[in-house]
């Protein structure tokens, strides 16, 4: 195995990763290079299984090795909340904007004031006959602030402060936060099996 499917269309996430596969044996594609590729449902109730759906169904169809993804924020006082649904919190085709306006009137309503939150990140590795091989997890824990702050990032990131640090996502450098992420955490964890199973 030298070749592996990046399973996302996101050319952003297909750069990042190809580059930080680049010191590696393994050569990354992304699903654009493959034609007649059928949209995988993350139909899932979990990171995990979404993760898991996603690197199969990929995985089957362009008969070779897929890494997908799949992440989203938790917070503690709303049940865990917006949880696999963060994308769309707001309804199908709701903005960043929309989402993360939800999350804060939601949270000015709780009956708990705990505004602990955690960005959760999983990463499913399937072989080419669909079947996951490994599954990595990665945490970034922190709590969400009274209003936005800062455009970096992308998302929930300007209602989020990383633990041990006074600045949210939207106010930290992209370096910072490619240090001390869910997706830089779960990928460290997928590189170790890379090179501990796979890379002959
Ligand atoms: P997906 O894993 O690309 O499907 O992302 C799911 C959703 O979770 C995104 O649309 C964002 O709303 C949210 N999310 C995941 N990771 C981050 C992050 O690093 N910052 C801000 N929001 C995120």
């Amino acid at each position: 195995m030298n070749k592996i499917v990046i399973a996302t269309k996101n050319k952003g996430k297909i750069r990042e990763l190809k580059s930080l596969f680049e010191n590696t044996s393994i050569k990354i594609r992304g699903l654009d290079e493959f034609e007649n590729i059928k949209e995988v449902e993350e139909t899932g109730q979990t990171f995990a299984e979404n993760a898991k759906l996603k690197a199969e169904g990929y995985a089957k169809q362009s008969n070779s090795w897929a890494l997908a993804d799949d992440s989203g924020l938790e917070i503690e006082a709303l049940n865990n909340e917006p949880g696999v649904y963060s994308a769309r919190y707001a309804g199908e085709d709701s903005s960043d904007t929309e989402n993360l306006n939800k999350v804060l009137s939601k949270l000015d309503k709780a009956s708990k004031k705990s505004r602990k939150a955690r960005f959760v990140c999983v990463m499913a590795v399937s072989n080419e006959q669909g079947k996951t091989q490994f599954i990595a997890e990665g945490i970034c824990s922190g709590r969400i602030v009274e209003k936005p702050a800062g455009y970096n990032g992308f998302g929930y990131d300007p209602i989020f402060i990383p633990d041990n640090f006074d600045q949210t996502f939207g106010q930290l450098s992209e370096d910072i936060k490619q240090k001390i992420s869910h997706r830089a955490k779960a990928l460290e964890k997928i590189l170790q099996f890379f090179n501990e199973n796979v890379v002959s």
